[in-house]
């Protein structure tokens, strides 16, 4: 059928330009580690001028592969999502560990799990990526170290709450907080943006809160963002209630394919 071969291309497409990725990730390593044995070598002998070229090899190098990176992440953010009916406090649980690791000690990681969360559907490991970006981001706000709560609860919305196209009822809230530097009014105003960061070359992709933005509309849910320099800032992401038994798949939806705005 039609769907099939737009399919069969996509994949092919797919597979065209990893392949191209991984061939010149391969030849930038190549570059990297022969600039960084040779540095190794005149070290050794003890000259250190002639070392300022391979250095400059490792320096470009790594600029090309991180460009390289950010751009099949781009790629990567069109995904076919994997619905599932989940429980969203197992979910943030189970990432604590994770979260712990990735924040390191300067950060005061609390999970607030609100009592008797209800079920949602969505793909799980798209999830763990937009709440593992959330907190990645306020990580990032908090250079000194701080504070970062992720809270579960129920919430029903009435239509004039919502923005037009969105459904009347319960929802699931998540909140990622921090108090960290906050975004100004500018910056708040382009943060979902593909490609936006305010992050030094290297740090950031600008594509985190666009990955969450995408997963979470797709998954008939929305994102609110409060945020203000030096209070910090709290993006709230909402799903809509489901509470299908336990294992059911929505096999209607596992096709979606979902595309960054
Ligand atoms: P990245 O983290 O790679 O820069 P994002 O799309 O996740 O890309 O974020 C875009 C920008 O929004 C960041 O560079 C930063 O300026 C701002 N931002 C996002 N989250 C926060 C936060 N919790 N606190 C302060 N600024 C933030």
């Amino acid at each position: 059928s039609q769907e099939q071969l737009a399919h069969a291309q996509k994949m092919e497409a797919l597979g065209q330009l990893t392949g191209g990725i991984a061939h010149d990730f391969n030849n930038l390593l190549q570059v990297i580690t022969a600039s960084h044995n040779s540095i190794e070598r005149l070290i050794a002998q003890g000259e250190g001028q002639d070392i300022k070229p391979a250095l400059a090899a490792i320096a470009k190098a790594s600029r090309t592969a991180s460009s390289l990176i950010n751009r099949m992440l781009a790629f990567s953010l069109r995904q076919t999502l994997l619905p599932r009916q989940l429980d969203p406090n197992q979910l943030v649980a189970g990432l604590e560990e994770l979260l712990r690791r990735t924040l390191g000690p300067e950060i005061d990681l609390e999970l607030r799990l609100g009592k008797g969360v209800r079920g949602v559907i969505c793909d799980p490991s798209q999830l763990e990526s937009a709440l593992l970006n959330l907190s990645i981001n306020a990580r990032d706000a908090m250079p000194q170290g701080g504070a970062l709560s992720i809270t579960t609860a129920n919430r029903a919305f009435s239509t004039d709450e919502l923005e037009p196209g969105l459904d009347a009822g319960d929802y699931v809230e998540i909140e990622v907080r921090d108090t960290g530097t906050g975004m100004s009014e500018n910056i708040l105003s382009h943060a979902f943006e593909p490609f936006f960061t305010t992050k030094r070359f290297g740090r950031g992709t600008g594509l985190g809160l666009s990955q969450v933005y995408g997963f979470i509309k797709q998954s008939g849910g929305f994102v609110r963002i409060e945020s203000a320099p030096s209070e910090g800032t709290r993006v709230r992401v909402y799903l809509p209630r489901n509470d299908a038994p336990a294992g059911y798949a929505d096999t209607r939806r596992e096709a979606t394919e979902s595309c960054v705005a």
